[in-house]
């Protein structure tokens, strides 16, 4: 998917064969193997990757996951869309994204501290504050975070904050980290509302999806007075016409583990909820989810893409096609979470912390601008928003590779 939305890309903006071929391939693939001992005793191996997409405008920048989908492949095309959406944000960042094969849910926090651990220890050579930075992704968290601090610190024999980012508060993370990237998303989601003339305030809106990114859509949109009408996790989704009282939500998911079973809600099928009437359609957890079977189907009027990836190419051309959805292309819609991070690196440099209010107001400064760049972009080309954003994002990379030349 990755790949052919690039080509996609570079074709629409004629890049030459050599900048294309460049700015096409990672640059860097590594590959690890990681004994660990279980708590029942047993040594099991596990596989890990780092991809390293390039490095032409600075560290290369993205998260890590834990899932045991995970594959280099999926490594590789996730670095590549980190990549563009730090390009599009302007982040002197490359894109960058690891993974781990494995099953977070059904392993004990011994196991996932020595797996990671592990982990940093293998790929120590090829990261540092300006060479590779991770952060938290699926199925990883700031404990992750914390751990990795650790180790690399343990090894340079000082603390090194800048090593990641998504650290807990206590070992100078940022403060609005946690909530960045669902704070981004409805955000933008507002800002679609309003180009389209659409309310803010009494908006309705269905979100898949109530981890990390997902939570915090719903919980920012919701102080906007929107309407959170419909949610799923893994285990199923639940509906009020009226709206769901996310704050109840919080309480109930942080109880059973689950949106499932919420009193003052009625389950539906998750399959049916992406295509339920609502204003806004957030999809905040797999990549896949918008196909070309369901995209027909679809019944909302701004589609913010809060996973990364969750729309397929047959997707696309359906969607195209219709032109009565406006999609926020994921590399702009979830990039709150990426920009935050490169706040808590600068801070992690000046020894300095921002404060809340501070890091929120400089992310929507930030998401406005590019938001804008990408929807006059469309309307001036008469191209759809993801084409937008990754052209933008990939003339971005192309240039300053052509400025820098070659070497030898
Ligand atoms: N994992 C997040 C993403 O996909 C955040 C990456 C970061 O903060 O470096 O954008």
């Amino acid at each position: 998917m990755a790949a052919a939305q690039f080509d996609r890309v570079a074709d629409f903006l004629n890049l030459n064969d050599e900048l294309r071929e460049r700015c096409k391939w990672p640059k860097r693939l590594i590959s690890v193997t990681m004994p660990v001992k279980l708590d029942s005793g047993e040594v099991k191996v596990f596989f890990g990757h780092r991809v390293q997409h390039h490095l032409t405008r600075g560290p290369v920048k993205g998260g890590l996951r834990y899932h045991p989908a995970v594959d280099l492949g999926e490594v590789a095309a996730l670095a590549m869309w980190m990549n563009w959406k730090c390009a599009l944000m302007d982040l002197p960042y490359g894109g960058g994204k690891g993974g781990i094969t494995c099953d977070p849910r059904s392993m004990s926090i011994g196991e996932l501290e020595r797996l990671t651990r592990r982990f940093t220890m293998e790929i120590l050579p090829f990261i540092g504050p300006e060479i590779d930075v991770m952060a938290p992704d699926m199925g990883t968290n700031e404990q992750t975070m914390a751990w990795i601090t650790d180790t690399y610190s343990t090894h340079a024999g000082y603390l090194v904050p800048s090593i990641v980012t998504g650290k807990p508060l206590g070992l100078q993370g940022s403060a609005g980290r946690a909530q960045a990237t669902g704070h981004g998303v409805a955000f933008l989601a507002s800002s679609a509302l309003h180009k389209n003339n659409l309310p803010v305030e009494g908006a309705s809106a269905v979100i898949q999806g109530f981890g990390n990114v997902g939570s915090h859509t719903a919980y920012t949109l919701a102080s906007y007075g929107v309407k959170i009408r419909g949610i799923s996790d893994v285990q199923g989704a639940i509906w009020h016409d009226r709206g769901l009282d996310v704050h109840a939500l919080r309480e109930h998911v942080a109880k059973t583990g689950t949106v499932v079973g919420f009193a003052n809600a009625e389950p539906i099928d998750p399959d049916q909820l992406l295509c339920q009437p609502c204003d806004v359609l957030a999809p905040c957890a797999l990549d896949r989810v918008i196909t070309g079977d369901n995209a027909g189907k679809l019944q909302c009027k701004i589609l913010a893409e809060g996973a990364n990836g969750p729309t397929t190419p047959e997707a696309d051309a359906v969607l195209d096609q219709r032109g009565d959805i406006h999609v926020i292309p994921d590399i702009l819609c979830n990039a709150g979470g990426v920009t935050v991070s490169y706040f808590e690196w600068v801070q992690n440099f000046q020894h300095f912390q921002w404060t809340e209010r501070e890091v929120l107001s400089k992310l929507e400064t930030m998401l406005q601008r590019s938001f804008e760049k990408v929807t006059s972009f469309a309307a001036r080309q008469g191209v759809s928003q993801r084409v937008a954003a990754q052209s933008i994002a990939i003339k971005t990379v192309a240039d300053a590779k052509a400025q820098r030349g070659m070497f030898p």
